[in-house]
């Protein structure tokens, strides 16, 4: 098998090491004889497997006690129903931050429950920025303020964290961090509630993270479905239902790997180095262009553009005849996209980067 990096938005690359063991443990799981697939979600064996998760998750990002971690299904994209459902707690009016796709979609389904306040747009630079929390306009009533922090699409992410402590009547802030969530340590203090799905920086698709401060939970909006409360998941621990067990199982594993690693701090530390890489290559070259602003530049998401977009389908298949596949930009923006992860080791980043200045050098 030849050496493959995939730089997929999502599902996205696992650790090499996580994989492995998974593959090790597929049969027989701690000598219990069973696949953790195979296990009942309330066997002694599967709770041990749950709980390590959950206090390894509570462990890297710090999580206070009054927080609630939830393991869910159904994807990030219900919690943009889930978030109004569960926090309008009889207010009418929310907050939404425009920056990009994702919270596009956010506020399209916000709207069934409520009164959505685009507070702030980056519609007017084609979604290239982050806007700054001084041009914020806030709705007093708002129920909650959401953003996304990382807009995977656009390559978009805000390198701070808006503050609505004091200002506002202490409005919990809610987050998206569907494709940032681990990739560098977090004040989840400042949330009221943050989710995820797992599929880019967490594990395997089908598990959904929700992160919740205590006191919001228990008012829903009126005939909103069990499965949508988030106090009935709080309550049953993530075992309401059946949780996504082997997908739990994986996350798991992917934890472990991530405190080998030295924790969120060390892992910020590597991402940097891993976006330089790209972001240097890309400035510093005129057959390269990254739309986005500076300061706002994802590091888990680098979209870039070919100096003439005539040679995008021979970039990708000379990447790909070395080993760099899932290139391509999203089919909205076009142009490339490399996503690259905590799972993403710096030699696929080292091998993308030297395989860019060869085809430029040889398309100039
Ligand atoms: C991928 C993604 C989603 C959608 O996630 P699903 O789990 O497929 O529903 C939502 N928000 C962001 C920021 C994403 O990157």
């Amino acid at each position: 098998m030849s050496h493959i990096y995939n730089f997929s938005a999502g599902p996205a690359v696992l650790p090499k090491e996580v994989l492995q063991q998974a593959s090790e443990e597929l049969l027989d799981w701690h000598g219990s004889g069973m696949s953790v697939m195979e296990m009942s979600h309330r066997s002694k064996e599967f709770m041990s497997i749950a709980e390590k998760a959950e206090n390894d998750f509570r462990e890297l990002m710090g999580i206070p006690e009054n927080y609630k971690v939830l393991f869910l299904q159904s994807g990030a994209s219900s919690q943009f129903a889930m978030v109004p459902m569960n926090l309008l707690r009889g207010r009418q009016d929310a907050d939404y931050i425009y920056t990009g796709q994702w919270s596009q979609k956010a506020i399209k389904e916000a709207k069934k429950y409520c009164s959505v306040n685009v507070a702030a747009s980056s519609e007017d630079a084609n979604f290239t920025y982050a806007p700054n929390q001084h041009d914020w306009k806030l709705n007093p009533n708002a129920a909650y303020v959401h953003y996304t922090p990382n807009e995977t699409i656009g390559g978009v992410e805000f390198n701070w964290i808006p503050d609505l402590t004091d200002k506002n009547n202490n409005i919990p802030l809610v987050a998206d961090m569907s494709s940032t969530i681990l990739s560098r340590p977090l004040d989840v203090t400042k949330f009221g509630l943050i989710y995820a799905g797992a599929q880019k920086n967490i594990g395997p698709a089908g598990l959904t993270v929700v992160i919740i401060r205590e006191d919001l939970m228990g008012i829903t909006l009126p005939g909103t479905p069990t499965m949508y409360d988030y106090k009935i998941h709080a309550d049953n621990h993530s075992m309401y239902n059946t949780p996504p067990t082997y997908a739990l199982y994986i996350t798991g594993l992917v934890l472990t790997w991530l405190k080998k690693l030295g924790g969120l701090t060390a892992v910020e530390r590597i991402n940097i180095t891993k976006a330089n890489l790209l972001y240097e290559l890309l400035d510093s070259s005129d057959f390269y262009h990254c739309p986005v602003a500076k300061p706002d530049r994802s590091r888990m998401n680098v979209p870039f553009t070919l100096k003439d977009s005539a040679l995008d389908k021979e970039f990708l298949k000379q990447a790909e005849s070395h080993g760099l596949i899932q290139l391509k930009g999203h089919r909205s923006v076009g142009g490339m996209r490399a996503s690259i992860y905590n799972a993403m080791p710096i030699e696929g980043v080292n091998t993308l980067v030297s395989f860019m200045k060869e085809f430029a050098n040889n398309h100039a």
